[in-house]
């Protein structure tokens, strides 16, 4: 599999990893956009959100929950936070493996960019 997030999962690359469970990994991205800035993705291989079929809505919904956990147990739940799911080219989707960001710590504009 020449997944790099399946590769992340599968600990063949390191990464900074913040939370996992037998569904889902969370760890920091490389290139942060806010002060926290990290990455949910499922150990699902899905590769876009195109690819949801009904058997993943589970995971898919703990991708959300898992979010929003981490935003309270690090404090910036209540000031808020954004998640964004990108998909496809013209999504800005560059790893093609589902991945929720989770950035907070600073304020967001809309419309996103
Ligand atoms: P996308 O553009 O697909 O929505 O987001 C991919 C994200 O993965 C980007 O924010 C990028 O910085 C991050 N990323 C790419 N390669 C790596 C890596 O090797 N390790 C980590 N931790 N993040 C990565
Ligand atoms: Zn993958």
């Amino acid at each position: 599999m020449e997944c790099l997030f399946c590769k992340i999962i599968n600990r063949e690359i390191p990464a900074d990893i913040v939370y996992e469970d037998e569904h889902v990994l969370a760890f920091n991205d490389i290139d942060p956009k806010a002060p926290t800035h990290q990455l949910i993705i499922p150990k699902q291989h899905i590769a876009t959100l195109n690819d949801i079929d009904p058997e993943h809505l589970a995971v898919v919904g703990r991708l959300q929950y898992t979010a929003a956990r981490l935003a309270k147990e690090q404090g910036f739940a209540e000031d808020g936070y954004r998640v964004v799911m990108n998909c496809n080219g013209m999504g800005g989707q560059t790893v093609y493996h589902i991945h929720m960001h989770l950035m907070g710590g600073r304020q967001f504009t809309w419309p996103a960019g």
